[in-house]
């Protein structure tokens, strides 16, 4: 596989090798490459997300890193008394799907021979790249806002990572981490375009799960929509490679309390504004301006998918109904089933449609 990287913006090319994850004009980088899912080349003897090395744009003489990351349970359920599947991401190395990302992002960082890194996170990520590193051996500073609750900081220090909690919201935590990645490198899931290539692996896994289709809806949580990007492009490429005949639409839900995406989407057309913005329980997805924003709305427009809100009291009462069934999923993960009870009405009970558990529960205890 030939693999490049492109920038967005003034399409100056690098190599897979060259220790870059934004260009030097400032613009995010993209990765090019032929994508073609090859039925028989899905691994037998590889596990979890390696399964689909073969899509993956890693050299194939590279060593890949893995804790066992993938191939979580795709659980069929009912819940608000309608039948939708569940992709069990919480039960990750982690506790949560940045796993897929973490693993090929450090997976190259490695092999480029970096042996420092500086992420920002409101902590799942940020527990994840630790993990990671720590398997590859490499040195990381996670920068987290002082709003990040205790569980997820003691989780990203015992894997040995730096801890800097200087930063009071999550926008300064991500300044913080991009003045200190000149010292070293930003492994940046927002950024490095190798994070959303491993996270692809969950539309793939849904495809695969399901019988080789496409579900007809998928409902998802948005912050910086890395889930739901990476998602997109994994169904982009089974789409491409004929093995579906139509890409899922994309239904994205914010907590109203932080829902930049939402307003933008609502206001079609008109000017950037301020959101306003208050705290939520759904930490993980709390992003006053996602980076790739427009990004996040042209999958939305382009399935016909929407973007929608919901409170605290939903997601609260969302959360303490999936306890009650037995699921430990952590506050964050109870928003994308809020939504799905909130926009049931605008649902074909025909629809096949597949949402996520995000985050493991035993993170927000
Ligand atoms: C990261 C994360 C999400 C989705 O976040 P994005 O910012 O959209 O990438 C959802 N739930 C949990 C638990 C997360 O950690
Ligand atoms: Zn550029």
């Amino acid at each position: 596989m030939q693999i490049d990287l492109v920038c967005s913006r003034c399409h100056t090319r690098y190599s897979w090798y060259d220790p870059v994850w934004q260009c030097r004009c400032g613009g995010l980088l993209e990765v090019d490459y032929q994508p073609q899912i090859d039925i028989d080349k899905i691994g037998s003897e590889t596990q979890g997300i390696w399964r689909f090395r073969s899509a993956i744009p890693v050299p194939e003489k590279v060593d890949y890193l893995s804790l066992g990351e993938g191939f979580t349970p795709l659980l069929k359920l009912e819940l608000w008394g309608r039948e939708i599947y569940v992709k069990q991401d919480h039960l990750f190395p982690t506790g949560s799907y940045k796993d897929r990302g973490s693993a090929v992002m450090i997976t190259r960082i490695k092999e480029i021979g970096i042996k420092q890194v500086v992420e920002d996170s409101s902590g799942n990520a940020g527990a994840s790249v630790a993990a990671y590193c720590a398997a590859a051996g490499i040195e990381a500073k996670i920068v987290v806002p002082s709003t990040t609750s205790k569980h997820k900081v003691d989780q990203i220090g015992i894997y040995g990572a730096e801890i800097d909690r200087s930063t009071s919201c999550r926008s300064d935590a991500e300044k913080k981490a991009i003045s200190l990645s000149r010292e070293s490198y930003y492994a940046s899931h927002v950024r490095d375009p190798f994070f959303i290539q491993g996270v692809k692996t969950f539309a793939f896994e849904i495809w695969e799960q399901l019988g080789m289709r496409s579900p007809d809806m998928l409902i998802l949580p948005v912050g910086n929509g890395t889930l739901l990007l990476g998602a997109y492009l994994g169904f982009s490429e089974l789409y491409q490679s004929g093995l579906i005949s139509k890409i899922p639409r994309f239904i994205g839900v914010q907590a109203s309390n932080c829902a930049p995406l939402v307003n933008a989407y609502k206001k079609k057309g008109a000017q950037e504004h301020e959101t306003v913005i208050k705290p939520t329980i759904a930490e993980g997805i709390a992003i006053a301006q996602p980076l790739r924003n427009t990004q996040i709305l042209k999958v939305i427009s382009e399935t016909e998918g929407d973007l929608i809100t919901v409170s605290e009291t939903e997601i609260k009462a969302t959360h303490h109904y999936l306890v009650k069934m037995g699921f430990s999923v952590e506050p964050t993960s109870a928003v994308a089933i809020a939504g799905l009870k909130k926009y049931s009405n605008s649902i074909d009970p025909a629809e096949l449609i597949v949402t996520s558990f995000t985050g493991h529960g035993l993170k927000a205890i």
